[in-house]
């Protein structure tokens, strides 16, 4: 984020190759015979049926994405799996419960589990003949996960765990066979194990009542003296925390992915419906306040798609990289440890893009877009979880800052000398840089000027609160939004850029969408390093970081509201997310 990058060198949804194509086409087909049709159906819950279609989906190795061929999966990289989690979105609930299989619920397996481990559970998983579900959430811990009061003590043979306590939450719980449960050995020790389906003492509760995604399981899980095979500890005693939270970090991830698909589909009804219906004798799709919110949902995919995207490739590749001796899913681990930043950025940025598409959907729908028999009421419900599961948007907020400012005094991440050589610009004033050139040169320069945005807020808050940081929670977050934004900014850019080189986009719309974005996300940027500066100092110094910031933030007027419509047109002419693949 600090240092730059050539267009070149990042990966966008134009460098898919045929197979990640074919994938993305395997899985939206799945989804649009298979699913869809099921529906009405699976929102009644009906028996065997979710399931039913999980085993359907891993007879096409749909299932088997994050397991290495040796145990029956596809081993995808991360790129192709992102194309399948996109992809599968389709169905909310379907795709909430794929990911409760294929990714929370098989990964603890796949990066921590023994070889007999992995031998025994995967094939099976794979081919979804079992279905797994991931068990950390309690009624007393979501988010403090670590508070957990189930415990496993050792049976005096030695022979099994004996698990107490109960987990709430549980995707996929109500039929699954195989559990990924955290449990505190001694009450102590936290700890993962594998518990399977039948164990006496293991009982399964009612369906949760939700608000949304009412075509997933939803359950809580008891344990009362549930005797579990001493073999079927996952990991280490005292290290289920490693397992938790990496598990969620790859969950993320994919959380990401699912969410883009979402919202591309929202867009597309959405336009659909703008164009058929009439109003004042006019089609929807004719009035400016109508094409700004298709244009500005297109905008905003196109910024989270560009990032989503982007990580997957870089992922993809350090994944690929030459590391020798390495055990490959232990190196896949240690790069998807270092790539939690980009999983909690896909998290929060995926989640909220959709949620802003299901709202301005069921505005275009008008009063229909409240009625049930339109889907797009159902995609508003099936919206809101994403901001509260794998880790809440909050929570991801904290995270992304703290990691980054871990990387930065671990000297991984040149945070310091870049905040040290902006405070000699601010000091000695603006120094001789090149001034970018050709098509993009205002967006190249906001994003530099964005980036020293970041360094000047947080540089500044650092100082002041050092490692009470953490405590100005509303300080962290609006630093983790310019973090987001400034990734979101380059990523398109970049994108943009690579189109306009390879293909001579420039002009068009691709171009405009870049542009749009990040002439909107500098004045968020703006207004957010305000806000954190405001908190963080006082007096005549924090007039000075102002006005250093005003100089910061200054950028060239852009007509919007035109990209805006010219973007919903090409939305309306082909209805759908117009820049697929590009
Ligand atoms: C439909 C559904 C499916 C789920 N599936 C699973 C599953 O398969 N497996 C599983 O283990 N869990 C699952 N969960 C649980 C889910 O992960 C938790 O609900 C989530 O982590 C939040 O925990 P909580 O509900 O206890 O909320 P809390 O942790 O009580 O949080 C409540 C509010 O306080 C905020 N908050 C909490 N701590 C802080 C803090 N330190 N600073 C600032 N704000 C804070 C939160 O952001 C949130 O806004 C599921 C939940 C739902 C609703």
């Amino acid at each position: 984020m600090i240092t730059t990058c050539a267009p070149e060198d990042v990966f966008t949804p134009a460098d898919l190759d045929d197979d990640q194509r074919l994938i993305g086409q395997t899985a939206e087909e799945f989804v649009a015979k298979e699913v869809t049709p099921n529906i009405p159906d699976l929102e009644q819950h009906k028996e065997g049926l979710m399931p039913g279609l999980l085993k359907k989906a891993g007879g096409l190795g749909l299932l088997g994405g994050a397991i290495p061929e040796q145990y029956g999966g596809a081993g995808l990289d991360k790129v192709s799996a992102t194309v399948l989690a996109e992809k599968l979105a389709g169905y909310a609930s379907f795709a909430v419960s794929h990911g409760g299989h294929a990714g929370i619920g098989t990964i603890p397996i796949v990066y921590f589990g023994t070889e007999e481990q992995k031998r025994k559970f995967l094939p099976k998983i794979a081919t979804g003949e079992k279905l797994s579900c991931y068990c950390l959430s309690e009624p007393q811990a979501g988010s403090d996960a670590l508070a957990a009061r189930t415990r496993a003590v050792l049976s005096p043979d030695g022979k099994n765990w004996i698990l107490n306590g109960q987990k709430m939450w549980i995707t996929n719980g109500g039929f699954a066979d195989i559990y990924i449960v955290f449990a505190k050995v001694d009450g102590e020790k936290f700890s993962c194990f594998i518990v399977e389906r039948g164990t006496p003492g293991f009982s399964v509760g009612a369906e949760e009542k939700k608000m949304g995604i009412k075509g997933s399981s939803t359950v809580p899980i008891f344990f009362e003296n549930a005797p579990v095979p001493k073999e079927n500890l996952l990991h280490e005693i005292g290290r289920g925390h490693i397992v938790a939270f990496n598990t969620l970090n790859v969950g993320r991830f994919s959380l990401g992915a699912y969410c883009l698909g979402g919202a591309k589909h929202v867009l597309a009804a959405a336009s659909r419906y703008a164009k058929e219906r009439t109003a004042f004798g006019k089609s929807l799709s004719e009035f400016g306040l109508i094409k700004a919110k298709l244009g500005e949902m297109a905008i905003r995919i196109y910024a989270v798609e560009s990032m989503i995207y982007r990580s997957a490739g870089m992922v993809s590749a350090a994944v690929s990289g030459p590391k020798s001796g390495a055990d490959k899913s232990q190196q896949a681990m240690q790069v998807l440890e270092e790539y939690a930043i980009e999983s909690s950025i896909s998290k929060v940025a995926g989640s909220e893009t959709v949620d802003y598409c299901v709202d301005e959907g069921v505005q275009i729908f008008g009063g229909y877009g409240f009625h049930e028999d339109y889907p797009v009421a159902r995609a508003y419900r099936d919206s809101r979880i994403n901001r509260i599961f794998e880790g809440t948007n909050e929570i991801n907020r904290m995270l992304i800052i703290q990691m980054l400012m871990k990387r930065a005094m671990a000297g991984i991440l040149p945070l310091m000398p870049a905040a040290l050589k902006l405070a000699d610009e601010v000091i000695a004033g603006p120094a001789f840089e090149e001034t970018p050139s050709g098509e993009f040169a205002e967006q190249e320069r906001s994003l530099g000027q964005a980036k020293k945005v970041f360094l000047l807020a947080a540089g500044t808050a650092v100082q002041e609160y050092r490692e009470k940081l953490a405590d100005h929670q509303e300080i962290v977050a609006a630093l983790s939004n310019i973090a987001m934004d400034v990734y979101a900014m380059e990523s398109s850019l970049r994108r943009a850029q690579k189109a306009a080189k390879l293909r001579g986009e420039a002009a068009g719309v691709l171009g405009d969408a870049a542009r749009a974005f990040i002439y909107d996300a500098m004045d968020r940027v703006e207004k957010e390093a305000r806000t954190a500066l405001a908190a963080t100092a006082e007096g005549d110094a924090l007039l000075t970081q102002l006005a250093v910031l005003r100089r910061f933030s200054k950028h060239s007027p852009l007509d919007t509201i035109s990209i805006r419509r010219r973007v919903a047109d090409v939305v309306l002419a082909q209805h759908r997310y117009p820049f697929e693949g590009r």
